[in-house]
């Protein structure tokens, strides 16, 4: 059903997110202008959002500017091109384009000096989840430039998510969650190969992938306590006792001959809590030697 106020909006960037991000407004009915720097890939977008060769002629009257592009670079270059910033004047750029919380502090600061309002944003999601259930963006900036926006953004994710108004949250919370989602990862693929070069079938360990995700969740809802409380006393298992756990994970890789980088990367990091007198604590106790270089 089309929305009672369609909103004028420009996407910049027709890759693959931006794209996906144009299609999902103009499918929830919004006027969708896209512009990309090889026109013949905002031709193809489709689904009802016209095309245009010029950048300024795309963002000009527009209410929101959407920019997916490639790095925060490639968004000032284009940005800074001549007759670009009086085109943005009175619109809200959202900034969906993945960089660093210093990446978003500088996009505020030129967004500021040219009187345009601004929304750093991190989409956690594959092009295919954009507008489903599965995705997830998040915000941050000012409150009520994101209130007044919040039904138009929800074309491309329900979960819309307002983190802060300290403009690098959204690029913390993303960096944060992908870390986990990277590390784990290649924690699991390790596991997989050691059971491959053990000759144990790796789908047997998949199968139980639950045994591990369970113990994850515990450990990050205790950590969560203990990081608040700075306090990681307990007596579930001590840092000493994972650590003869994780001993037995690098001599498993050894004998196997396959890479021992993980496990003992893992193992210095463990052992470095241990050297800082943490040995009778208890796993979360790690957070106070990272937070420590
Ligand atoms: P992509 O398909 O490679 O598209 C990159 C876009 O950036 C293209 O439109 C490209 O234009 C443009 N671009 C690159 N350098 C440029 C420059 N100097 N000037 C102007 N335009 C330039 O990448 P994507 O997957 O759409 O990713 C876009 C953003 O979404 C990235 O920040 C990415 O981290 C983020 N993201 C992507 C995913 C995902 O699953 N794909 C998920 C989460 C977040 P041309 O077509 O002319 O080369």
């Amino acid at each position: 059903m089309a929305p009672k106020n369609p909103t004028k909006i420009a996407v910049i960037g027709s890759g693959l997110m931006g794209s996906a991000l144009a299609r999902a407004f103009a499918a929830a009915g919004h006027e969708v202008a896209v512009w990309n720097r090889t026109p013949s890939k905002a031709k193809a977008v489709g689904g009802r959002t016209i095309a245009f060769e010029d950048l300024i002629e795309a963002v000009s009257g527009r209410e929101l500017v959407v920019i997916s592009l490639s790095n925060y670079a490639a968004c000032f270059e284009l940005l800074s091109s001549e007759g670009v910033a009086p085109a943005l004047a009175g619109t809200t750029l959202v900034q969906l384009t993945s960089g660093s919380p210093a990446d978003a502090r500088a996009g505020l600061e030129w967004a500021k000096e040219r009187g345009v309002d601004y929304l750093d944003a991190a989409i956690l999601a594959y092009p295919s989840f954009v507008a489903t259930d599965y995705a997830t963006v998040f915000y941050a900036g000012s409150r009520s430039v994101f209130d007044r926006h919040l039904e138009t953004l929800q074309a491309i994710a329900k979960n819309s998510i307002y983190v802060d108004e300290k403009i690098g949250s959204a690029a913390t919370l993303d960096c944060a969650i992908l870390e986990a989602y990277y590390g784990s990862s290649l924690a699991f693929l390790h596991a997989a190969a050691m059971c491959k070069a053990e000759g144990l079938d790796p789908k047997t360990f998949f199968s139980h992938k639950d045994a591990f995700l369970g113990l994850i969740s515990v450990t990050a809802d205790a950590a969560r306590g203990m990081v608040e409380s700075n306090d990681f006393s307990g007596d579930q298992c001590s840092l000493n006792t994972h650590v003869a756990a994780i001993e037995h994970i690098v001599r498993l890789s050894e004998d196997a001959r396959i890479s021992t980088r993980f496990p003992k990367e893992l193992l210095d990091n463990y052992k470095r809590a241990i050297g800082a007198g943490l040995g009778h604590k208890e796993l979360p106790a790690v957070f106070r030697t990272l937070t420590q270089d």
